[in-house]
């Protein structure tokens, strides 16, 4: 039936975002012919029309919980301007970065300084210890990082402004 059609239509695409229980209804009223489809495949344009924006207003929410997630704690001051350092998820970056989530899903820095700190470097983790060490200023020494080419070494690193962090190989 015609009902069944568009459910074949809308379901695999949209049906996540966009099935509520409201649209559900209408699917099933046109399948039971107490709706035409023509009104029904109408409604679902106009929702289809709202996808974008929503998804948008979700990846929004998204951010805000990230940025409100990050803990009271004091990191010590951002290496490249000043303010003060906040943890986010695995890494450590200035309080005025904020980070959205594109539409490719990647997390893309949009305002702020920029200065980032990721919690795992050549395959090391990170401990909240070693990063305020480093952002102390210090440079820290640490065993068991792995090269690209699969290699183990001991390096020290350090903060480092433009990149969060650098080997320092001068030591
Ligand atoms: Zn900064």
């Amino acid at each position: 039936t015609e009902g069944e059609r568009l459910t074949d239509v809308v379901e695999p695409r949209l049906k996540d975002v966009l099935l509520t229980a409201r649209m559900e209804q209408a699917l099933s009223d046109v399948e039971h012919g107490k709706r035409g489809p023509s009104e029904v495949m109408d409604m679902f344009h106009r929702e289809a029309l709202r996808i974008p924006a929503d998804a948008t207003a979700n990846l929004k929410a998204d951010a805000v919980t990230r940025t409100t997630n990050t803990d009271a704690q004091e990191w010590g001051d951002c290496p490249r301007c000043g303010q003060p350092v906040r943890k986010t998820g695995r890494m450590w970056q200035c309080s005025t970065n904020k980070t959205e989530k594109t539409k490719d899903g990647k997390w893309a820095t949009t305002a702020g300084c920029g200065w980032k700190m990721f919690a795992r470097i050549a395959g090391k983790t990170i401990t909240d210890q070693t990063a305020r060490r480093l952002l102390a200023g210090q440079s820290v020494t640490l065993k068991g990082f792995t090269s690209k080419s699969g290699k183990k070494f001991d390096a020290a690193i350090r903060i480092d402004k433009e990149r969060g962090t650098a080997f320092d190989f001068d030591r």
